[in-house]
């Protein structure tokens, strides 16, 4: 057996679900080397093949009524990917382009996401092709509700416990979990980022986009330069741009740009707080960045990829940077941090990698909101509630942690491959755990 073979089998079995194959290969080639000289029997190679397939895949459906009073219908999913270590944990994604192939390339990559934080979180991802965009509250209610009736069986403290992602913010997570406590009647934190009006943890909101900035941080650290005084481009304008952008200009970082699925918004001399403010309150209404009114802004079509900087940031969607894109971003970039989960193609991943930019991919940079989930957790079982400096703090710490165990594994002669250092260091913790479970 051979990281080919498996790479061939797992084309052949689902050469249909293009992002989840996509996923997968660029995880086993980035981990072969360490598989070809630390594996080496039939058993190794066979929980490797097997930690590839999700231990369970549910799919509903889900009717709810629309405003008109129709029956509307959409499907549900939950990828519940590896349990090794600890409770299924990950997001659920409400968009059109949510379905089987998106949710399992985001469940195997939180797999190693979530034994990279060192917390006792397996891994899983979930969601719908529900659109919450221009629905009113009484329809997301209605849906929520429709959702958690069948989600419900599935979930809990100690099985699998979702949190918000893609589509998901305040709104979506408070009806989810009132419609969890009602139908389940208990208060079982089965869902993360809460509001802390009801077992939520304090910087949740924030933990995903800050820890992007610690983890950019410590690279920087680590490569003797300062973030202080670089330029960056953020892509997105949703949770994790919003407080990638913030933190990194409390650092001293100039944030040129914020986009979404029209274009993006340039400022030279960098948005202020109240500048993202005002991002912030136009996507809270589901409006387009395009009515943002920022003096000595403006709004312009395409990618923010064209605009040179320092650092850049892909904080939207997956496959959002081209291979052209990539090209432009290695003649200024020092530092391509990963928000989103795989924003690169595959193509575009190769050119950085050919390249002397430092890059760091989601699994590693973004794991800060799974962390505060993992502690939302602890304070959940608890019964306690955590101030926010604690928390701040605890999330630094495991960013450090991250990065220190990306040196570990990722040391090559020609410097640090942030890439083979997350994905190494997940995946030996997952396979040490399935192999001392006899599984
Ligand atoms: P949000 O829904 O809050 O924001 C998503 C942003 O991306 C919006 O600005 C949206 O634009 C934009 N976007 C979505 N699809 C496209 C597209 N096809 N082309 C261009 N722009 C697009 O999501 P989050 O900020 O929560 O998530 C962003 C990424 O980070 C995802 O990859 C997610 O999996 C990942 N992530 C999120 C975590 C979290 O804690 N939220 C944790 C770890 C990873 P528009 O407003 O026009 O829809």
């Amino acid at each position: 057996m051979s990281i080919k073979q498996i790479i061939t089998e797992v084309k052949e079995r689902y050469g249909y679900q293009v992002t989840f194959v996509q996923a997968v290969e660029e995880f086993l080639l980035s981990v072969q080397p360490y598989i070809e000289s630390n594996l080496n029997s039939v058993e190794d190679y066979s929980r490797l093949r097997r930690l590839i397939e999700p231990e369970r895949i549910i799919s509903f459906r889900i009717d709810w009524l629309d405003d008109s009073g129709s029956m509307q219908s959409n499907t549900g999913y939950r990828v519940q990917y590896n349990s090794a270590i600890g409770p299924y944990k990950g997001g659920l994604r409400l968009d059109p382009s949510v379905n089987e192939d998106v949710l399992k390339f985001l469940g195997f990559e939180q797999v190693f996401k979530n034994a990279l934080t060192g917390l006792p979180l397996g891994g899983g991802k979930g969601g719908s092709d529900f659109d919450p965009k221009g629905k009113s509250d009484a329809e997301v209610r209605s849906f929520s509700r429709a959702f958690m009736l069948e989600l419900q069986r599935h979930i809990g403290i100690d099985r699998d416990v979702p949190a918000g992602d893609m589509g998901v913010g305040a709104r979506e997570i408070g009806y989810l979990y009132g419609a969890y406590k009602q139908i389940t009647n208990s208060n079982e934190g089965a869902l993360t980022g809460k509001d802390e009006l009801f077992g939520g943890s304090c910087r949740r909101t924030e933990a995903t986009g800050h820890g992007v900035v610690y983890f950019a941080e410590e690279m920087a650290k680590y490569h003797g330069f300062d973030l202080k005084g670089l330029t960056a481009v953020v892509s997105g304008s949703g949770n994790v741009a919003q407080y990638t952008a913030r933190k990194l200009n409390e650092l001293g970082v100039t944030v040129l740009t914020l986009s979404d699925r029209g274009g993006y918004i340039y400022k030279k001399s960098g948005f202020s707080n109240s500048d993202i403010e005002k991002v912030q309150k136009t996507k809270a209404e589901y409006r387009q960045l395009s009515e943002v009114k920022i003096p000595e802004a403006d709004f312009r079509s395409g990618k923010p990829w064209e605009v040179p900087a320092d650092a850049y940031f892909p904080c939207a969607t997956q496959n959002e940077v081209s291979e052209n894109d990539a090209e432009i971003m290695v003649k200024t970039a020092k530092m391509i941090v990963e928000g989103a989960n795989m924003p690169l193609t595959d193509k575009a991943v190769a050119t950085v990698q050919k390249s002397k930019v430092l890059y760091a991919q989601g699994k590693a940079a973004n794991a800060g909101g799974v962390s505060v989930s993992g502690i939302e957790m602890a304070q959940n079982a608890g019964h306690y509630y955590w101030d926010c400096e604690r928390i701040e703090s605890e999330l630094q710490r495991i960013m450090g942690h991250i990065h220190t165990q990306c040196v570990k594994y990722g040391k090559t002669d020609k410097g640090i491959d942030y890439v083979m250092g997350a994905n190494v260091a997940g995946l030996q913790r997952v396979m040490s755990a399935m192999k001392k479970l006899g599984w």
